[in-house]
């Protein structure tokens, strides 16, 4: 508990004047020093400096000991005593951190409460002491200690400064101290990403090699088989097939982020390339029960782009217009060329997608619905991998949608004089 019947302070006004400047700028260097550690040290410079003492000390609060711990102290430097810790029983600091009061000691030799350990180890000698907690609406997290005031004994006047820096100094050591827990968990999180990455890259190449032989082996097979087995052979083909698209889209995902992705430049009939694509997912629209609408221009519409990889991002969002729908529900797909852009458009009656989700299902392995209950297959990557392609060619993809109602999925390809090879 504080110690009563402090001196009263009899300090000229110029020099109060003069503290109070030093503490204003004390204040404003504070909250923009964001490192802990030179944080703690202009913390305690400051301290000794306002209360005309010999050093002072930072401990801060250890919730895994159970102890108070030196962060900042003028031995510091000396690793040794890095370590140095003081019990909450049996210590000043113990006592300013429990009840979250100043203490001040004039006589340090002379008083029981001393814990004398400190002394012992660092040489320093302790005359006297000002301990204030560090708290940050009202918990104690700290204490701050000058200690040694040079001619004379702490004042009200030392012990009103020191607390007004301790309160400034708390909330700086706080916002350091979440920062670090920022950087620390960002940097956790990157590295799962890299992680999540390389799998993605070794599983990919690792899977690419069985299945083609799976591929090669069964294609040959169906041809020797009889009409009984061929069927069955068809299906294991029908998956082989659809597994080696999963495998593409994951390599062309870590392909995009490593930079290794190219754009093969060829002349592309956007008709032509929509008729291609679709002609490929009438099956899985025939399961579903879909029914597929062209609206296509009466003439070529020929632009310069990636065909494979445009075709590859229009393949996704058909193939999800069929698949996000209800039997007997609809997928019209249109194209045109409007003032500077191709673009295609994929309006679906299906489920739809409720508005806070409509950015997130972009990202990978991005779902709406929880994988646990999902009804249907894929792992959420259509549609990023959508984006990259279209994104290769300077183009974005938009969308609308309503649940219950369904989707539209409009993707513009921007195009410069050279692209645009239409008559
Ligand atoms: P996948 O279809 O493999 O799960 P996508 O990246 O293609 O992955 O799509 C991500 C998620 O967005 C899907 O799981 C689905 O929840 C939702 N989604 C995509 N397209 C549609 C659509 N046309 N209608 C309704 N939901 C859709």
């Amino acid at each position: 508990m504080a110690e009563q019947n402090v001196s009263i302070p009899n300090v000229p006004l110029n020099l109060r004047i003069q503290q109070l400047e030093r503490l204003l700028e004390v204040s404003r260097t504070l909250s923009s020093l964001l490192e802990l550690e030179p944080l703690l040290q202009m913390i305690i410079d400051a301290a000794s400096d306002l209360t005309y003492s010999q050093e002072s000390s930072i401990l801060l609060y250890d919730d895994l000991e159970g102890d108070l711990k030196f962060e900042a102290a003028p031995w510091f430097k000396s690793s040794q005593m890095q370590e140095l810790r003081v019990p909450i029983e049996g210590s000043i600091a113990g006592e300013v951190f429990t009840y979250g009061e100043p203490v001040v000691v004039r006589d340090a030799v002379a008083d029981g409460r001393i814990f004398r350990a400190v002394d012992e180890h660092t040489g320093f000698e302790t005359h006297s002491l000002l301990s204030v907690p560090l708290k940050v609406e009202e918990v104690c997290f700290g204490v701050l200690t000058a200690v040694n005031k040079y001619g004379g004994h702490f004042t009200s006047e030392d012990q009103y400064i020191l607390e007004t820096l301790a309160s400034q100094a708390a909330v700086a050591i706080q916002n350091a101290k979440s920062l670090i827990e920022i950087q620390k968990a960002y940097e956790e999180l990157a590295d799962l990403d890299q992680m999540k990455t390389d799998f993605i890259a070794i599983t990919s190449h690792e899977l690419r090699t069985p299945l083609g032989l799976i591929l090669g082996h069964a294609t040959f097979l169906q041809d020797a088989l009889g009409d009984d087995q061929r069927e069955q052979m068809a299906v294991i083909i029908e998956s082989a097939l659809r597994l080696k698209e999963i495998i593409e889209d994951l390599s062309k995902v870590d392909n995009y982020r490593t930079g290794a992705a190219v754009l093969n430049w060829e002349t592309v009939d956007l008709g032509v390339l929509v008729r291609r694509v679709s002609a490929g997912l009438m099956r899985l629209a025939e399961d579903y029960r879909v029914r597929i609408e062209f609206q296509l221009p009466g003439r070529p519409l020929v632009i310069s782009a990636d065909g494979e990889k445009l075709g590859l991002a229009l393949s996704h969002i058909i193939r999800n217009g069929i698949m996000y729908n209800n039997p007997g529900g609809q997928v019209t797909i249109s194209v045109e060329k409007a003032a500077g852009f191709a673009q295609f458009r994929v309006v679906d009656d299906g489920i739809g997608i409720p508005q806070e989700e409509q950015e997130k299902v972009f990202e990978r392995f991005y779902q709406v619905e929880n994988h646990m209950v999902r009804r249907r297959g894929g792992m959420g990557l259509g549609l990023s991998v959508a984006q990259l392609m279209v994104e290769m060619h300077q183009g974005r993809i938009l969308l609308e949608s309503e649940p219950g109602v369904g989707s539209t999925f409009t993707v513009l390809i921007p195009l410069d004089g050279e692209q645009d090879l239409s008559e």
